[in-house]
This record gives C-alpha cells, structure tokens and sequence, in this order.
C-alpha cells in the first residue's frame, strides 16, 4: 500500500486508523453477518452508531444539553437555503458577514426568505481577510447572524467568533469543525459538511440551540426541511455509512485528547507552512497575516509557470492536490485535523527546496 501526503481541500484525507478499522469491519459489522451499509438504519446497532456519534460531539465540543444534533444530508450548501427558511420571513433581517465564495453564496439563498443586511464584505478586497470586531457594522435587531468561520477558497479564518451581544450565531463550520474549541453559547447554529474535518462527503452535521429553535417559524416549510423534524426523531433513511465513519473520526479525535489537542497540533502545523511561505519574498502569502487560516494555506509563486511547475513537481514528491481553487489559482495546502506532521514537513521541505532552486 502507499498513501500519498493529500493535500485536498475536501473530500479531504481520513485518519488511516479510521479507514483501517472501517476496512477491518467492512463485510461484517460485530456480529452482524452483514456490513454497517446492509443494517437498518432502525437496527439497534445503527441506533448505537447514532448515539454514540452524538454523544461523542456533545463531549467534544461542551453543549451539554441545550443543544440538538441531527445528521443530515444535501451538504453546506443545503443549510444555506435550510437556516433562513426555517428562521427568516419577508419582514425580518438576518446579518450575513461576507468573507469569501460559501458567505456569498449563503447571503445569496437568505435573500429568498427575507432582508439581508452585511455588517462586512471584503469581497473588493478578493476576500484576503476576516474583518476586525470593530468593523461590524450589525443592523439593529437581526433575527441572527451568519458567519463562515473558516473561508476554504481564500484561506482565511475568523480568529475567534464575532461578538454579537446574545444575537445568535449561525456558523457555516465546514472547514474548521472540531478544529479548536469553539464558545458554544454563542450560537444558534453550527453546522458543517462532513468531508473536510469530519468525514467522507454526504452527511452535513448540524448542531442547534434548543431555544433558538424554538423560534423557529415553519408553517410553510415543508416537513423535511423543518430542523425539528429531524430533531424529534431519524425522520428518513439517513447516509448510515457516513455516520458510522464520522463516528469513528469523533472517537480518533478523542483518542488523540480532543479540541484543545488538536487546536496546538493545527497551530504548529499552519506554522510550519506560514514561516516557510515568509521565510522571503520567493512565496507570497495570499492573505492577510491577522486572518490567516490554520486549515487552508493559500499562497502564490512570482510567476503562474512557477505554480505550474510548483504543482507538477511537488507530485512526484507524493504531494498531492496543492492547486488553489480554480476561481482564484495559485497554491492551497490544506491542513486539516486528519493531515500529519510528516505531511506538512514534506511539503516544507520540498517548497524549502523548489525555492533554492528556482528563487
Ligand atoms: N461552506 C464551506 C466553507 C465549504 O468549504 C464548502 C465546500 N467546499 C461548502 C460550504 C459547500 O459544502 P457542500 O459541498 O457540502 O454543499
């Protein structure tokens, strides 16, 4: 077998322990006779794999019992038309912080439900940061406020949640879920699509306050795109797959000593990379140094044929997936949660060395 250093901004690279493990029970679940795809998802032991999936992101992340947690599938890009249409009508106003291609696209499916105000926008500034507390500029009484706090394409993250004074937070937490500890009080919701940080692609986590959906406003919301659907109980066949892996993510994540864990190890990984990008001018850093991002590394070379040949030789190294994305080019490694140390220090060494020869 050979595992190449994976780099890809999601689909993402998996821990190979939980691989392993999910390779070693593929054909036979416990004492199933049949694989976990092949269980029903009203099988106790489907049940368990639920339980414990959930039990696991309540410790993980601290929510204690004020908070529901449903799996649901239709990706990020769902919750960006499922938030507002089950908390935003015609005559209110969410604010909606602008800082890359998923808040824009987020602020977009808002506008259907009702008024949409940005208290930020670095869109002129092609999205190279995050802004500063004080440069939120929040309407008066915003039914809650979005923020995308990892911004994948850009390589910008929000270096703790925008302060709101009690307005509820809804965070499109897709590409920093389980990263670091996060201040859960803040939000209403926190939901995240599985296959960067969490998991194999089809099952968005989404997580949500139990007195925020009590607000809730779902008349005319049709009854599988209500939260509280999938809140009372598993309301359709869910991807049972995908939360078996996530569940062994969350348990590796454990294992590894939790949020705090990998808060340091994300820190020293995307310090590695930063210090080399800044080591001189050979490497631009494609953002702003305050608002850079632990999981998304984006950067340029002097010249696009530098990139290229950047790109073409960092595969024959094993490093794979380094290409920016296709709406704004250069080079993003991204570093998540499961990318190890001896992946990072390979694309050190090979950048420290593409620069000696071509700078
Ligand atoms: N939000 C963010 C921050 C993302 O990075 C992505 C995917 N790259 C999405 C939303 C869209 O997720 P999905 O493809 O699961 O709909």
């Amino acid at each position: 077998m050979k595992r190449v250093h994976n780099f890809s901004a999601g689909p993402a690279t998996l821990p190979l322990e939980v691989l392993e493990q999910a390779q070693e029970e593929l054909t036979e679940y416990q004492d199933t006779g049949r694989s976990i795809m092949e269980l029903s998802h009203r099988s106790a032991h489907y049940e368990e794999i639920d339980k414990q999936a959930k039990d696991r992101l309540r410790s993980l992340l601290g929510l204690g019992d004020k908070f529901e947690i449903m799996f649901l599938q239709g990706g990020a890009s769902s919750q960006f038309m499922m938030a507002p249409y089950n908390f935003l009508s015609k005559d209110q106003t969410a604010d909606y912080i602008d800082t890359g291609r998923w808040s824009d696209k987020a602020i977009k499916e808002a506008k259907i439900f009702g008024n949409v105000h940005v208290p930020f926008s670095s869109s002129e500034g092609n999205y190279d940061r995050v802004p500063t507390q004080e440069e939120l500029n929040f309407s008066d009484n915003p039914r809650y406020v979005h923020f995308t706090s990892n911004n994948t394409v850009a390589g910008t993250q929000f270096p703790t949640e925008p302060e709101t004074n009690g307005v509820p937070l809804v965070c499109d937490a897709s590409s920093d879920f389980l990263s670091r500890p996060i201040d859960v009080d803040k939000y209403g919701i926190i939901y995240a699509g599985a296959q960067k940080n969490v998991g194999p692609a089809g099952v968005t986590v989404v997580i949500i306050r139990k007195d925020f959906l009590e607000q809730a406003d779902t008349e005319n919301v049709p009854t599988i795109l209500r939260y509280s659907t999938h809140v009372e109980k598993i309301f359709n066949t869910p991807p049972t797959f995908n939360v078996y892996m996530v569940n062994l993510v969350l348990k590796w994540i454990e294992d590894k000593g939790g949020l705090s864990w990998f808060k340091s190890f994300n820190e020293e990984k995307a310090q590695k990379v930063y210090d080399e990008i800044d080591a001189d001018d050979f490497y631009r850093g494609a953002v702003e140094k305050e608002s850079r991002s632990l999981m998304n590394a984006t950067f340029r070379l002097p010249t696009e044929e530098l990139e290229a040949r950047f790109l073409e030789e960092a595969v024959e190294h094993d490093l794979y997936s380094l290409k920016g994305h296709r709406s704004v080019g250069g080079i993003r490694a991204s570093i998540y949660n499961a990318c190890s140390m001896g992946s990072v220090d390979a694309l050190v060494d090979f950048m420290s060395d593409f620069r000696k020869r071509n700078g």
